[in-house]
């Protein structure tokens, strides 16, 4: 099979954006979700529920109204760490003498603001599907706490971060959307969500507010974390901290039913200013929960506790008295449930385990041999016997004292539960990632194989896919791959991707993958055979393809890399270093254009040196004899024949060597430019020049 060698080279690109994606659908972990419908199911009712107790209703909530204060990059030592305490004192007063609890919550990668809002809503890991979706920031399908307190007629007021807004189209009776499109803005981001606090807080009419603040995050990624703005910030975040709890408490009559007020941040911030990534500054966020219910007595010291950030979404559903989100794999966080009866404890612990181990369910086959599984059915029994002892006799120490093991068995259970689901959506598919690194190599090897003849005079190559040797080999490899494919398919547990796809999909790939080892082999021998090589480049140089396309390959290239440029645009919130898609494009273009040169004038394309084009219209020269090039015999005729005769002159050979050299002085042109304002977080480091200039 004969291919031009651009049309060799797309199959190429294909075929390794093809393997990439199947590499990465491994490497990501497989999102752990639940695919049951939303609606209608009512929740686990107490155990032994009907034999001698009827609490089969979702128990109230605990909290009267919540505020979710969201600090955009709250990092844990800004409240807890020395700038809290010099920056934030009525926080740090009620870190550690006030009615409030404190945990450090850890945030998973990436830590970028959309998929921390949906882990803290949502109590789910990110996955794959995730990354992707991120892209063009839809609404939040899965079971999330804001969709079920809506549902449950909760009135929600929203203002901060847009991100929310196109996450939650029509949960919020009243919104302000900022946009965090102008990160050197820090001020009025801030103050538009700022100037409708008072008024909202003197309202009755809500249940839910939601702020979330963006100053102190580009605050970060401008000047870093240890600018002084953000001790201005964090004394401004303290206020108003400060203004909404005196609110809140003014406000509550009923001493039964307090309000919440959450503190939270979405990610850290590295030392750099930015995140994105894992390490402990980027992934330690500050969580304080503050409420009357949580009085503590004299003397009683807590320190801030390591949670995951996604306990939050059963701690909020939990306190707000709704259903636990379907997907979440979080944990409620206990001590905010400390406080209240035995009874409402073991059912809170029982709701939460219920929801992990039915997510367990539909997530792993093998579930009932999981020790967190066996450990909840255990919990489960010593409740219900709990629960007759406790209708039996009342007050009893006795019965206190069973309740606590129970509990303790609870937790466990949960703890278990929540490992065993991280550790789900933290495996690896070995099986996919192998295919996909497989596919890349042989496309790779295939290339390389294939540049002697890329730069011959035709450009053009012989494909060996359909001679009878290959034939057999190939049906040969055909069996083998399909044999393997059922049997790691079939094996006892596998979660693969590949196999979960249909039978003629994974066909495809197994076929691929024998064609291109094929083709790669015969590639190697007519290698080592060297003068067959010839002899079809003299073959293909008699008969010229037909092609009548009008684009060429660079043409193709500048397109369609300007439009994914673009489009990767969009993507501000998932990628921050969205100028490296411009350099690769514009790096590539400069290597594309200089094979393009250096074969006609090296290598003696096209003949003799006077076709290499002239200097000054360098780009036009070689655009006007690549189209000659692609129509044709008639085209080949064109470019012996030119049709601007200044382009096609004689070189002398001072101007001949600067043709050569041009691509390569632009390329370091490219470098220098890039090195004077290095943007985004990756290379953040490293001086700029821009700086050195304008001292
Ligand atoms: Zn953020
Ligand atoms: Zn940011």
């Amino acid at each position: 099979m004969r291919l031009g060698s651009g049309t060799f080279a797309a199959g190429c690109v294909v075929i390794e954006v093809l393997g990439v994606a199947l590499f990465l659908r491994g490497f990501f972990p497989a999102p752990v979700f639940s695919g049951a419908e939303r609606q209608a199911e009512s929740p686990a009712p107490e155990p032994s529920a009907g034999a001698s107790s009827n609490w089969t209703e979702l128990p109230p909530p605990l909290f009267s109204k919540v505020v979710i204060l969201l600090i955009d990059a709250l990092r844990d030592d800004f409240v807890f760490g020395s700038k809290g305490v010099k920056f934030m004192p009525y926080t740090t007063y009620l870190v550690e003498k006030g009615s409030s609890l404190s945990f450090v919550a850890e945030a998973k990668p990436p830590t970028v603001t959309m998929p921390r809002i949906k882990a803290l809503l949502t109590g789910s890991l990110p996955g794959f599907i995730d990354v992707v979706r991120n892209l063009n920031s839809p609404t939040l399908m899965e079971d999330n706490v804001i969709t079920r307190a809506k549902a449950a007629g909760k009135r929600i007021i929203f203002y901060g971060d847009e991100t929310w807004v196109k996450l939650f189209p029509k949960h919020f009776v009243e919104y302000d959307g900022t946009t965090s499109f102008f990160v050197s803005d820090y001020t009025e981001v801030d103050n538009n969500v700022t100037r409708h606090l008072d008024k909202v807080l003197k309202r009755q009419d809500w249940d839910m507010l939601i702020l979330h603040y963006l100053g102190l995050d580009h605050i970060g990624h401008i000047s870093g974390p240890s600018s002084p703005l953000v001790g201005h910030k964090l004394s401004e975040m303290d206020s108003i901290l400060m203004k909404i709890h005196t609110a809140l408490l003014a406000e509550e009559r009923d001493p039964l039913l307090p309000s919440l007020l959450v503190l939270c941040g979405d990610h850290g911030m590295s030392e750099a200013g930015g995140h994105g990534a894992s390490s402990m500054e980027e992934v330690n966020t500050a969580l304080v929960l503050v409420s009357s219910a949580f009085e503590r007595k004299p003397g009683d010291v807590r320190h801030p506790t390591r949670v995951q950030q996604t306990d939050l979404a059963a701690t909020l559903s939990i306190g707000l008295g709704l259903p636990i989100p379907k997907s979440n794999t979080g944990g409620l966080m206990f001590p905010v449930v400390e406080g209240r009866p035995m009874r409402e404890q073991l059912r809170f612990l029982h709701l939460n385990t219920v929801q992990l181990s039915k997510l367990l369910q539909e997530n792993v086959p093998s579930y009932n041999k999981e020790p967190g599984f066996e450990q909840f059915k255990v919990s489960e029994r010593s409740h219900r016997n709990w629960i007759r002892l406790y209708l039996e006799e009342n007050n009893s120490e006795v019965v206190f004292n069973l309740g606590a093991k129970v509990r303790r068995q609870y937790l466990d259970a949960l703890r278990t539960l929540k490992l065993s689901l991280s550790r789900r959506a933290a495996q690896y598919d070995v099986y996919s990632m192998a295919v996909g690194t497989v596919l890349v190599l042989e496309a790779l090897v295939l290339l390389l194989l294939s540049v002697p003849q890329a730069l011959s005079s035709r450009a053009e190559l012989d494909v060996p896919l359909l001679s009878p040797v290959c034939s057999l080999l190939f049906y040969l490899l055909l069996l083998a791959l399909a044999a393997l494919h059922v049997v790691v398919c079939t094996a006892a547990d596998s979660s693969c991707y590949l196999c979960s796809l249909p039978w003629l999909a994974a066909g495809g790939v197994m076929t691929l993958i024998a064609a291109l080892l094929c083709a790669g082999m015969s590639a190697l021998t007519r290698v080592f055979a060297g003068g067959k090589c010839l002899s079809q480049v003299e073959l293909a140089f008699q008969n010229p393809p037909q092609s009548t396309s009008r684009w060429s390959e660079l043409d193709l290239l500048s397109f369609l890399g300007t439009v994914g440029h673009v489009l990767s645009l969009g993507a501000s919130s998932f990628i921050e270093e969205e100028h490296q898609t411009w350099y690769f494009l514009v790096n590539t273009l400069c290597l594309a254009l200089c094979h393009q040169i250096y074969r006609k004038c090296l290598l003696g394309d096209d003949c003799a040196p006077q076709h290499c084009p002239h200097t000054g219209e360098e780009f036009d020269g070689v655009a006007v004899a690549l189209q000659g090039k692609r129509a044709g015999p008639e085209g080949w005729e064109l470019s012996r024949a030119p049709a601007d005769p200044s382009s096609l002159e004689a070189l002398r050979g001072s101007e001949r060597w600067m043709v050569l050299a041009s691509p390569w002085l632009v390329l370091a042109c490219c470098r220098l430019l890039r090195s004077l304002n290095q943007t985004g977080v990756q290379w953040a480091h490293r001086p700029d020049l821009g700086h050195w200039l304008t001292r």
